[in-house]
């Protein structure tokens, strides 16, 4: 059972945002030069983060232990 949870830290990944030049949250590359992946903390909002690509947004997860303390029943001592 999932736990820990709210609606205060849900993260969406946008299909698409808006097309001006932004810097990768990760690496600093300009995301549109890639294939870029935007996430905000709302359906519709303001990306709060863009990646080059999901290689990036992965990285940046392990980067900032995004992880840790959210996974279900998981922690990365395990
Ligand atoms: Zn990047």
């Amino acid at each position: 059972m999932c736990g820990g949870s709210t609606d205060a830290d849900k993260t969406f990944v946008l299909p698409t945002a808006s097309t001006r030049m932004t810097d990768c949250t990760y690496c600093g590359c300009p995301v549109e030069a890639h294939d870029p992946v935007f996430v905000s903390e709302s359906p519709e909002g303001t990306p709060t983060g863009q990646f080059c690509n999901y290689g990036c947004l992965a990285a940046h997860i392990d980067a900032a232990d995004l992880t840790t303390g959210t996974a279900c029943e998981w922690s990365p001592d395990q």
